[in-house]
């Protein structure tokens, strides 16, 4: 690695991301005697793991995804520039960005790429018209609007087919988020917005929590997953294990059984929670790299220093990196992303690549919160479920929210929601329904989306595969 300055250059860290790992990693290098430039494709450095508070109306975006600039504000040897990363140039240490139309050339010393993972629809991309994922702030601002949009349409429905089907909530995936998220549609129903319409009755809507595999939250275990599906029970919200969806569209699922036979729920509104796929970037780097392969998710299969083949400047962290044991949950990108800063900083005190010591993850464990006051929880071998439970949720996650700001109204967000029930972000609109298919419109890759851009005055991406910039 060129670790020493260039002419009276400083060593010039290149982050790409700005989640856990992209963040954290930049933090990191604070005080070192390096230049970092963040590249992200958003301007904010967004907590995924409240998205499906943000979609259940109890916080707003901002409290969940401050501006990066914002955050680095006092890093004075950090720069944020916005773009997606749509080239990395192994060989001449250069990345390319684009926004809209502007390509930008960074050259870098050593890279860390924490692009993350996005949704999987298992090779059916079409699913993601009716059922959208829950990843960014637009999938949570679209969820707002489709949950609450199919009360309001329930309200004037003509027949109560049309009611039943607008009043059914289907959640694809019952690992941590589609869990936390149809307990809280269930909550939205039941407390928030009982009383408040005249021909429906909300509390009526059904919640369906649809699961391919044999258990809810199968990773931490039966006693945990028991816990959560009975609280769920409880609560109303429909639970339904080994019934894979193959099919989606505007008015429902079809779902087929562990017995082979096929069923229809008609829903409109669905959410997608059922698997991730890195970032293409992963796969591109891989293969420009000495031999680095990605595993079935597209997830970077890296050395034991978080590096690719060939390039030992080069770390891939966070949701991206494939690390045997180390799960895709923040704790392995901040980690991720600290060691690879680290090992930056050695490298400039003249520690060779050869000489890192392997990177080795320590699992803090993993919590899902359920209901208001209820959540469960797991720290090594120790389980435990309940109002001691949602307390640690709620306290882990308020120290690791970014800015005091933040964690002041978002605990003001939660006094309101779960001492009362009022939910104070209820604001919904057409737009955020709709924007992303006129988006995907404006941006596919034919005559039409031409006109429609035209029409609209916006500009055209540049086509958009990776690796194709310059
Ligand atoms: C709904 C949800 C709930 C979750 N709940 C929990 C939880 O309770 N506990 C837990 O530990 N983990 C949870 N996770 C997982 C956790 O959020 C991730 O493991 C973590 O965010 C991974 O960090 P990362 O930096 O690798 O990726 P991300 O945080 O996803 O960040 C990726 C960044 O890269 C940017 N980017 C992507 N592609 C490009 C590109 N080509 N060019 C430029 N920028 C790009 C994105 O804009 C983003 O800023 C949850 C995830 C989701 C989606």
């Amino acid at each position: 690695m060129n670790s020493q300055s260039v002419g009276n250059r400083r060593h010039h860290v290149v982050v790409i991301g700005s989640g856990f790992g992209g963040l954290f990693g930049t933090k990191h290098l604070r005080r070192a005697d390096v230049d970092v430039t963040l590249i992200s494709k958003t301007s904010t450095h967004l907590f995924q793991p409240l998205l499906y508070q943000v979609a259940t109306g109890i916080l707003s975006t901002g409290e969940i995804a401050p501006a990066t600039r914002l955050v680095l504000r006092n890093q004075k040897n950090a720069q944020v520039l916005m773009g997606e990363v749509v080239d990395v140039d192994l060989a001449n240490q250069t990345v390319t960005s684009r926004l809209l139309n502007m390509d930008t050339v960074t050259h870098y010393d050593s890279l860390i790429v924490a692009t993350g993972a996005q949704q999987s629809y298992f090779g059916n991309d079409q699913f993601a018209t009716f059922a959208p994922g829950m990843k960014t702030i637009d999938d949570a601002l679209e969820l707002r609007a489709r949950i609450l949009g199919a009360f309001e349409q329930a309200e004037l429905a003509k027949t109560q087919e049309e009611r039943d089907r607008l009043l059914t909530f289907v959640v694809v995936g019952a690992g941590p988020t589609g869990v936390e998220l149809a307990g809280q549609i269930a909550e939205l129903a039941d407390r928030t917005l009982e009383g408040t319409f005249r021909n429906i009755d909300p509390r009526d809507a059904r919640v369906i929590l649809l699961e391919g595999a044999g258990a809810v939250l199968g990773p931490m275990g039966p006693k945990l997953g028991g816990k959560a599906a009975k609280r769920l029970t409880k609560m109303g919200v429909e639970i339904q294990l080994n019934a894979m969806v193959t099919d989606v569209d505007a008015y429902g699922v079809v779902v087929k059984d562990a017995d082979g036979s096929t069923r229809r729920i008609e829903s409109a509104c669905k959410v997608w929670s059922a698997g991730v796929q890195a970032s293409p970037l992963g796969k591109m780097i891989a293969e420009r790299s000495d031999g680095t392969q990605v595993d079935r998710a597209g997830r970077v299969i890296v050395e034991p220093d978080l590096t690719v083949k060939g390039h030992p400047n080069v770390f891939v962290v966070g949701d991206l990196m494939s690390v045997p044991d180390v799960p895709g949950q923040a704790q392995g990108a901040i980690q991720g992303s600290t060691y690879a800063a680290k090992a930056i900083k050695a490298g400039l005190k003249g520690q060779k690549p050869e000489e890192r010591k392997p990177f080795k993850y320590f699992n803090k464990g993993s919590m899902a919160t359920i209901s208001r006051f209820d959540a469960v929880c797991q720290i090594g071998k120790i389980e435990f479920s309940g109002f001691l439970a949602w307390l640690a949720w709620l306290g882990l996650h308020l120290y690791y929210l970014v800015g005091y700001r933040s964690r002041i109204v978002t605990v003001i967000g939660w006094f309101v929601s779960f001492l009362g029930r009022n939910r104070g972000q209820m604001a919904a609109t057409e737009q955020w329904v709709f924007a992303r298919l006129a988006v995907e419109a404006v941006n596919a890759d034919d005559q039409d989306a031409d006109q429609l851009a035209a029409a609209l005055g916006v500009p055209r991406r540049a086509p958009k595969q990776l690796g194709g910039a310059g």
